[in-house]
């Protein structure tokens, strides 16, 4: 990469660039955070970020004082210095100077990395990737299909103490986890959404869930399913459905059905209860 600019006298230069080698030389020798602006050396030269500064009067390295002089050749080569997003490896291309910028654009981009929900495989990308990897590689052994807005079957087992269903949406719609975990007085079932890129982010996704035992009809209707980024197996809180265990009989699966409906934001100002947009 070249970076042009212009010298005093106007004519045209061309910025010299090359490869660092052992990045570690920009994180603070003692604390190991990236060093940022402004960086302090002892006299004998070795440099110290502000927040160590704060804490040592004296040099970690040679116990030499430490005044208030900075590390200006330091200070410049941090900022010159441009780093790949830790997400490089999931496909992302942003190179960014250390610093806030880079710390900003990394918790949003994280944001965006899923992992794979089937057992023992380690796989995490992007939710498009993540979404392609899932298509491919587990489709046929361990998802089960469903239309967005019509109710399917779905058996939940029960002898377990906690169990996932992945349900992926026939026509490149979402990718959602059921799940059921056995509590102390009772069976919670919750669905999330793990991925839906082909949707935009503005839209959300909601279920309605159903099972009877007997004459008694559980239901759960979840205007927003939230987004997760990767299955996690703590006992969902607010957003489950609840069947006490006197309800559960003997056997394994429990028979249900799910229904996921798609609501874009800009449909919330309708005044009805969107009875009439489903089916
Ligand atoms: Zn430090
Ligand atoms: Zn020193
Ligand atoms: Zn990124
Ligand atoms: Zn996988």
């Amino acid at each position: 990469m070249e970076n042009s600019g212009r010298t005093a006298s106007g004519d045209d230069v061309i910025a010299r660039t090359g490869a660092l080698l052992e990045l570690d030389l920009l994180d603070c020798p003692i604390c190991r955070h990236p060093l940022a602006s402004p960086i302090y050396q002892c006299v004998e030269g070795h440099i110290i970020c502000s927040s160590c500064r704060t804490m040592n009067e004296r040099c970690p390295s040679c116990f030499s004082f430490i005044g208030n002089t900075r590390s200006r050749i330091m200070e410049r080569l941090v900022e010159t210095v441009f780093f790949p997003c830790r997400n490089a490896k999931h496909g992302c291309t942003e190179k960014l100077s250390r610093g806030k910028e880079l710390v900003d654009h990394e918790k949003e981009c994280d944001g965006f990395v899923c992992h794979c929900p089937v057992p023992f495989c380690d796989y995490a990308g992007f939710d498009k990737n993540l979404y392609d990897h899932f298509t491919v590689s587990h489709k046929a052994n361990y998802s089960s299909s469903f239309r967005t807005g019509q109710y399917v079957d779905v058996d939940v087992p029960v002898h377990m103490k906690e169990t996932m269903l992945i349900l992926q949406e026939h026509n490149y719609g979402p990718l959602v986890i059921l799940q059921a975990f056995k509590g102390p007085d009772g069976l919670y079932v919750t669905a999330n959404l793990l991925a839906a890129p082909f949707a935009p982010r503005g839209w959300k996704f909601g279920y309605d869930l159903i099972c009877w035992r007997g004459d008694v009809e559980f239901t759960d209707t979840i205007d927003e399913m939230n987004r997760i980024q990767r299955v996690s197996f703590k006992t969902p809180g607010v957003k489950s459905m609840f069947i006490a265990y006197p309800f559960l009989d003997e056997s394994l699966v429990v028979k249900m059905e799910i229904r996921i409906r798609e609501l874009r934001y800009e449909d919330e100002e309708e005044d009805d209860d969107g009875e009439e947009d489903e089916e």
